[in-house]
């Protein structure tokens, strides 16, 4: 199974692209912790990802989407995949068109997770990553069981600089004009669901869950894998 998690900022992809990952055995692609981890690493693409991460605008699509497809190459997507931040151009998702078709594959369900720009806001106020394996918590509606500490892995939890209000706003913007025609593309090509990013996180899981298919399309897929 391939899945797309469209979204703005702040509304759970990567939270519901790590459990729907671990729980139908698909690869998890995220592309802002691609991004992030270049960065820690001091790498050549971090480098210039860095500027445009800062002001809360969009890496480059050539660059973004190249790095996708090496993604892919792991073995761990392939055979399947829940992309958590790609694509966010009309060319990224061309592009991913693209290159599955040339694979003989698709993109399955396209999933855009909703939710209102006050509480967009408030959950980005209070996010907080792991450093190690980028789990995000928050402050009051998902902490880790000892402050500053991952529960996942014991790394140590900070806060990104984009998530400061001054970058927020931008971002949400970025969203708004480049990203949200998405939905459109992929309503055309019948894949899109729409849930309703509001609610207790395994509440939200349900609702994906429900639009591929049900419980039983999200064992089905983790079955292909083992
Ligand atoms: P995105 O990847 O879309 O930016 P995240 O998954 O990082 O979003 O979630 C943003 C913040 O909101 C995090 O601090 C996360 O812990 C929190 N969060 C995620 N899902 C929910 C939810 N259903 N209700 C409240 N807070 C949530
Ligand atoms: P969020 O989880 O808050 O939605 P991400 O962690 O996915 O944010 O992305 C952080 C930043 O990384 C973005 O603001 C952007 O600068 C860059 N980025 C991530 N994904 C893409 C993409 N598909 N195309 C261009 N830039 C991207
Ligand atoms: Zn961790």
């Amino acid at each position: 199974m391939r899945i797309v998690l469209l979204g703005p900022p702040g509304a759970g992809k990567g939270t519901q692209a790590a459990l729907l990952a671990k729980r139908a055995g698909l690869a998890h692609v995220a592309t802002g912790d691609l991004f992030r981890a270049n960065l820690e690493r001091g790498t050549e693409l971090g480098k210039q990802a860095k500027g445009y991460m800062d002001r809360g605008a969009l890496v480059p699509d050539d660059v973004t989407t190249r790095m996708v497809l090496e993604r892919f190459k792991e073995s761990d997507a392939a055979d399947g995949f829940v992309l958590d931040g790609f694509p966010r151009t009309i060319p990224q998702a061309e592009a991913l068109d693209a290159a599955l078709a040339a694979a003989g594959q698709a993109v399955d369900h396209a999933l855009l997770i909703e939710v209102g720009r006050e509480e967009l806001v408030r959950r980005l106020a209070g996010r907080w990553i792991c450093r190690a394996c980028q789990t995000p918590y928050h402050d009051h509606s998902a902490p880790p069981a000892k402050p500053g500490v991952c529960d996942a892995c014991g790394g140590e939890l900070y806060q990104r600089d984009d998530d400061r209000p001054e970058v927020v706003g931008a971002r949400l913007d970025t969203y708004e004009k480049q990203t949200a025609p998405l939905a459109g593309y992929y309503e055309r090509a019948g894949k899109l669901a729409r849930i309703d990013g509001l609610g207790g996180i395994e509440d939200v899981a349900e609702k994906l869950g429900r639009a591929i298919g049900g419980p039983a399309a999200v064992a089905a897929a983790h079955v292909t894998v083992e």
